[in-house]
């Protein structure tokens, strides 16, 4: 389910907007991702992270059915999780994580958009923690996941057309813009 009402993020991302993400996008990924481990028993018995920081040993053309639909999985429960606060601030040992990082919250922001507004075409942008326990921003085309690269994803946007398309249409930067009002 998805974890908030499907009013609780408007006027800045739409009642019709959750509807067709998480009922049939998200819905999408598992249904797919399902059916690609049908046949796979000893896939099915890893995590969803588990699968996604194996994929190298994972045999074509598994593994890009598993790339796609269990980082369409993966990446969406984050999104989705992520949202349904006000932005705002972090405090405690994230804040002075991302002032070690970045600087600043502010320059946090910059950077995050920066990577939103640069992914070309369909992806995502991330904050992620590195194994030393370092703050960085990077970016991933399609559904691909920071985690198959050792990186633990803390938040991500996605910035594929269907997050936005019937609330913002080609104005990405306003979703953006719009979506840092909305993490917790
Ligand atoms: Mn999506």
């Amino acid at each position: 389910p998805l974890p908030f009402s499907y009013t609780a993020l408007s006027p800045e991302i739409s009642e019709t907007t959750l509807h067709f993400h998480h009922d049939k996008h998200l819905q999408a990924y598992v249904d797919n991702l399902n059916k690609a481990l049908t046949d796979c028993p000893e896939l099915q018995r890893l995590s969803l992270e588990e699968l996604l920081q194996t994929l190298d040993q994972i045999p074509e053309p598994k593994r890009t059915a598993i790339r796609n639909n269990g980082g369409g999985v993966y990446n969406h429960y984050l999104y989705f999780d992520c949202m349904g606060g006000k932005g705002g601030h972090p405090c405690g040992p994230l804040a002075q994580a991302m002032d070690r990082a970045f600087g600043s919250y502010e320059e946090w922001k910059l950077r995050m958009k920066e990577a939103a507004m640069g992914q070309f075409g369909s992806g995502y942008a991330w904050l992620v923690c590195g194994n030393g326990g370092g703050l960085s921003v990077v970016k991933t085309p399609n559904q691909d996941c920071p985690i198959t690269q050792g990186q633990w994803p803390l938040l991500c946007i996605d910035v594929w057309e269907h997050a936005y398309y019937l609330d913002y249409q080609n104005r990405r930067a306003d979703y953006v813009d719009a979506w840092f009002d909305l993490i917790k």
